[in-house]
């Protein structure tokens, strides 16, 4: 277990000559087929990393069971755990303060890119939403760490827990129900950009707001007009700041208790005279905008944020596949000048493959497109310039010709 163990008592494990060439070339992972012992190494430790030949490189944390053996978390030795982590936490605080602002909501913690691999913690106002996605952070001394320096530095009414079996299944965790770890208060409402939104951190199908996209909100405001069309619009995050700008707003997401919360975010927003009400519409949206691009849906805005259609690297070709019939469709319903916010989510198509897609769509429409923006994911997100698996999101703006 990482709770402090003694310097000299840390288990080594060496790694293949590739796996030192990536930790190298500035990455933090190591994959099992790199690894050329870990004898005796307890899943979850704290542990010595070598080269094949006993030169050390660092410290890291050990799982016994994914396929990412080895994420580091420091180039020096670590004697105390449980310390680091409580720096760390301090350090993932203060670089937000200069970069997130005009939220009540954002990623206080994103895991790697915050030199605390396998840990997640999302800010909604006074509640903590957290995520252990490793063995190494899953050990209770850690969790007890964890848990203590949150709390010292911000201050929540309450710290909820939220589980994925399907991440303990592959770390070979013991279940485990999502729940409140501290306090007992489990919704709020929140501010973010000067809209008002609910949090529930137990309800629901998918719990939270996509926090990664809080700055594209905000730049899609910017350019939206006239008639808009939010597709997947979930919660509706990108709706909701559309209606401030555009005469109408539509936003579709086939499920129904996600349109069921957007629809009571919409009336926790006061509305002027002027200000469209949100039509929200259930549907699936490959269905609806293959109708609506074939008969005479005309619109100014359209938004698209699919979830990630590449989950791994062998589904690209069906995902982009997927990608562009969304994009075609959607740019035929462009009028000219419109505005296409498009988006993908999924680690797996790079930001060059989902350009090449949108040229191929813009083509394929017979329209033009010019870039308006090319962005990421939101600066809670940080992205390691080493660790390209950090850098996930995608959110092009484009004009329509
Ligand atoms: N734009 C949203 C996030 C979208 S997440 C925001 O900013 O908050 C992806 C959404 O797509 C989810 O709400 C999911 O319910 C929805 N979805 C998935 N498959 C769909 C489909 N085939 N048709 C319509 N919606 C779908």
């Amino acid at each position: 277990m990482p709770n402090a163990p003694a310097l000299a008592s840390l288990p080594t494990v060496k790694v293949a000559p590739r796996g030192a060439t990536r930790l190298k070339a500035g990455h933090v992972w190591v994959y099992r087929s790199d690894i050329v012992s870990a004898d005796g190494v307890l899943p979850g430790s704290l542990v010595r990393v070598s080269d094949h030949r006993g030169k050390p490189l660092g410290t890291a944390l050990y799982s016994g069971s994914s396929q990412i053996a080895i994420r580091m978390i420091s180039h020096d030795p670590v004697a105390d755990f449980p310390a680091l982590l409580r720096q760390r936490i301090g350090g993932a605080i203060a670089y937000r303060e200069p970069l997130v602002s005009n939220t009540e909501a954002y990623r206080v913690i994103f895991s790697e890119a915050d030199f605390l691999p396998g840990l997640i913690v999302d800010r909604y106002g006074d509640i903590l939403s957290l995520q252990i996605l490793t063995q190494g952070m899953d050990a209770d001394p850690v969790r007890q760490a964890i848990t203590a320096e949150l709390t010292a530095r911000l201050h929540p009414a309450s710290i909820v827990e939220r589980v994925d079996p399907r991440v303990r299944e592959l770390e070979t965790l013991p279940p485990r129900a999502s729940g409140l770890v501290q306090g007992e208060k489990t919704s709020t409402t929140f501010t973010m950009n000067s809209i008002r939104f609910h949090f529930d951190a137990l309800e629901g199908q998918k719990t939270g707001a996509f926090l990664d996209q809080r700055e594209n909100y905000a730049a899609a405001a910017q350019y939206a007009r006239g008639e808009a069309l939010d597709v997947f619009c979930y919660q509706g995050g990108f709706a909701l700041h559309l209606a401030r700008h555009c005469s109408h707003v539509t936003g579709v997401d086939s499920s129904r208790p996600a349109l069921e919360v957007a629809d009571q975010n919409a009336a926790l927003n006061p509305r002027d005279a002027n200000q469209p009400g949100i039509e929200w519409i259930e549907a699936n949206a490959f269905d609806l905008l293959k109708d609506y691009s074939s008969s005479d849906h005309r619109y100014d805005t359209i938004v698209l944020d699919p979830p990630a259609f590449a989950k791994t690297k062998r589904d690209l070709d069906a995902a982009l596949r997927g990608y562009k019939e969304l994009n075609l469709r959607a740019l035929k319903m462009l009028r000219p000048g419109g505005i296409l916010v498009t988006c993908s989510c999924s680690y797996h198509v790079s930001q060059s493959n989902f350009l090449e897609m949108l040229a191929g769509a813009a083509l394929d429409a017979h329209r033009t497109l010019r870039l308006i923006e090319l962005r990421g994911q939101a600066k809670d997100h940080p992205v390691l310039l080493n660790v390209p698996e950090t850098a996930y999101l995608k959110c092009v703006i484009a004009s329509v010709r």
